[in-house]
């Protein structure tokens, strides 16, 4: 006759059995199931309730094992904490540890007294990780906006078109010059292509021509040269006959 291994949870009262996290959200802390075995390492009632659990997992998709979780047997103290659990230091827990959920000294000391009466003469064990499978995450796309801003700066190279009017306005061929209502007409003016990068300028994003300082908004509107670390206001010389 031994003192049943199993693992067990209570949902009540709060701050004994379940505590929380600073930033919210409650955590199960183990215990250690009080019953006398009869035969084996479990009592009845762990057996039963190790059953059940068992035929519940054999179910489920996420990494949530869904209804009560004092109900099911979280295995025995001697096993590796199951993913689908809520206990401290379990997979879960340890996730919203990284996250940067933190705990007061008083419900880590309640932590503590409850971990060293659980897994007294039990050596501790890692927890159980995430299955795999079953954490597989859809990628989201990332936007183009975002993988430039990732860049670094001089290699965010850009390729804008800038109008140019031309120095002799061509003549065009009759026909050519039958424009649909509406449209812009490009005809009068040139599309120059010129290599430019990002650059902040008084918390403002801009295409930097780095040949010649000229600075061009988001919409490759020509705003003026890059002077001293400021926008300064200065003809556009590529709108005139070059
Ligand atoms: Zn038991």
């Amino acid at each position: 006759m031994t003192q049943c291994l199993g693992r067990l949870v209570k949902d009540g009262p709060r701050g004994v059995y379940m505590l929380s996290f600073e930033e919210g959200g409650l955590f199960h802390i183990p215990l250690r199931c009080e019953m006398v075995t009869r035969s084996g390492d479990l009592c009845d009632s762990c057996v039963a309730k190790d059953i059940k659990t068992k035929e519940k997992l054999g179910g489920i998709r996420g990494i949530t094992i869904g209804g009560p979780l004092p109900s099911y047997l979280m295995g025995r103290v001697t096993d590796p904490i199951p993913y689908w659990s809520r206990l401290y230091d379990s997979a879960w827990f340890r996730l919203k540890i990284e996250e940067g959920y933190t705990l007061s000294e008083e419900t880590m000391a309640k932590v503590k007294k409850a971990v060293d009466k659980a897994y007294v003469d039990v050596t501790p064990v890692a927890p159980e990780a995430f299955p795999a499978s079953k954490t597989k995450k859809e990628k989201k796309p990332v936007s183009a906006e975002k993988v430039l801003e990732k860049l670094p700066v001089i290699e965010t190279k850009t390729q804008v078109p800038v109008k140019r009017k031309p120095a002799v306005k061509k003549t065009l061929p009759q026909g050519a010059a039958a424009q649909v209502d509406g449209e812009i007409d490009i005809s009068e003016h040139e599309v120059l292509y010129i290599s430019v990068r990002k650059q902040e300028v008084d918390e403002r994003m801009f295409y930097l021509n780095p040949k010649n300082d000229k600075l061009y908004d988001m919409k490759c509107k020509y705003v003026g040269r890059l002077k001293d670390g400021a926008v300064v206001e200065y003809p556009d010389s590529d709108a005139e006959p070059s």
